[in-house]
């Protein structure tokens, strides 16, 4: 069993029928990367920066944001590291910068929102990122995209950062990817047009079922409505997939759906490229999609978009795949 694990983790992620998925891990830090490499991810699909922001006691400086992102970015060797700029706010908060006090958290200044209005420590970020991009294959996405704007807005900053290293000398690579996380309903339904302007979509689940549900993540009193099988959430899901395709881009999802087994099937059939989940359920994830077929998947995608209920796509997707 020791020996199949291993094999299973020099392998490529294959359907049975010989499409070829992407399976990539998330990470808090550079203290993750060992179980990344151990357990034959195909690349990083999150990096959650807000966490170097968290288990610090002042703001990272940019020297020590480059030391993470340069570690995270060799340790892969040339596979796709996707990086998200940080996303404090909501239940994440730091001791040493104290943000309004609100009434709802996941409703206010958080993510994207505090970068565009606090640029000095978005450009910061930026710079940090640019400079460690020499070293390997960089992805950069923007968490709780809600608008048009708010992406135009964060790349023009990214530009003129870029800008500013160039004048100073300073290199970074030509080939860097910039995409946004899709967890905010608005952005998810109007995915055609964000597709003719981001590189990559990843599509965060968490926060996703969360807004489109209405119930707290984090909340047992409703946990009940936190239905990622939902037919509300897979269609959702399936339009993304298909605006991003028409425009021949990637799509990528790190939220926990990602590496769920109720869920893989059905994302399989709908064509979902890449899926990131924690370093721990890369190898049993893979050895499920081995066993799938995608011209079956897609069928199944089918059915469960025209299902009524969570609970009916749950036994769905349990009668067909054992
Ligand atoms: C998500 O919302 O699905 C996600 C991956 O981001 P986080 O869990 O960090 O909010
Ligand atoms: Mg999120």
């Amino acid at each position: 069993r020791k020996r199949e694990q291993a094999q299973l983790r020099d392998e490529a992620t294959e359907s049975a029928d010989g499409h070829h998925f992407d399976i990539n891990a998330n990470i808090g830090s550079p203290k993750d990367l060992d179980a990344v490499v151990a357990n034959g991810a195909e690349g990083i699909g999150l990096f959650r920066t807000e966490f170097l922001f968290i288990d610090s006691d002042h703001l990272p400086t940019e020297d020590e944001q480059f030391a993470a992102y340069k570690a995270a970015l060799q340790s892969m060797d040339g596979k796709p590291v996707t990086i998200r700029t940080m996303d404090i706010g909501g239940d994440k908060q730091l001791s040493y910068w104290k943000l309004p006090k609100e009434d709802n958290p996941f409703l206010g200044y958080r993510a994207i929102r505090i970068s565009l209005k606090q640029d000095d420590i978005f450009r910061t970020q930026l710079r940090a990122l640019l400079r460690a991009s020499v070293y390997g294959n960089l992805w950069i996405m923007f968490p709780m995209i809600a608008t048009l704007q708010e992406f135009r807005d964060a790349k023009k900053i990214y530009e003129e950062e870029k800008q500013n290293l160039t004048a100073k000398g300073v290199k970074f690579a030509d080939n860097i990817k910039l995409g946004i996380m899709v967890e905010i309903p608005a952005s998810a339904v109007l995915a055609d047009k964000f597709a003719k302007e981001v590189d990559f979509f990843s599509i965060g689940t968490n926060d996703l079922i969360q807004y489109t549900m209405a119930a707290d993540r984090g909340n047992d009193s409703v946990s009940y409505l936190y239905q990622p099988y939902n037919p509300a959430i897979l269609r959702l899901v399936h339009n993304v997939i298909d605006a991003a395709h028409k425009e021949g881009k990637f799509v990528a999802m790190c939220g926990e759906m990602a590496g769920d087994p109720v869920a893989v099937p059905v994302l399989m059939g709908l064509g979902l490229d890449e899926f990131s989940m924690s370093a721990s359920s890369v190898l049993p994830t893979r050895s499920l999609m081995k066993r799938l077929n995608v011209a079956e998947m897609q069928k199944l995608a089918k059915v469960a978009l025209d299902k009524e209920t969570n609970q009916e796509v749950i036994d769905l997707v349990k009668q067909s795949v054992n």
